[in-house]
């Protein structure tokens, strides 16, 4: 089931790992952005980090609510 899982997850993301993102560079971010003035970002109090999508997701992070 696993691999099935990750089978599923590569071949329906439709953005490259190369793509840039935006994330709120705090303790308390939980997702990252493709548009840098997404409203998910304007509430940032704290560094816009600009990384890779893959570098986001070693964060933990997930892609913004706002877009996709
Ligand atoms: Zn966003």
């Amino acid at each position: 089931m696993k691999l099935i899982s990750i089978i599923f997850f590569l071949c329906c993301t439709t953005h490259s790992p190369d793509d840039k993102v935006y994330i709120c560079f705090s303790k308390g971010a939980t997702r990252y952005h493709y548009k840098e003035y997404c409203r998910g970002l304007s509430s940032c109090k704290h560094v816009i980090k600009k990384v890779t999508v893959e570098e986001a997701r070693q964060f933990g992070l997930t892609l913004c609510h706002w877009e996709d």
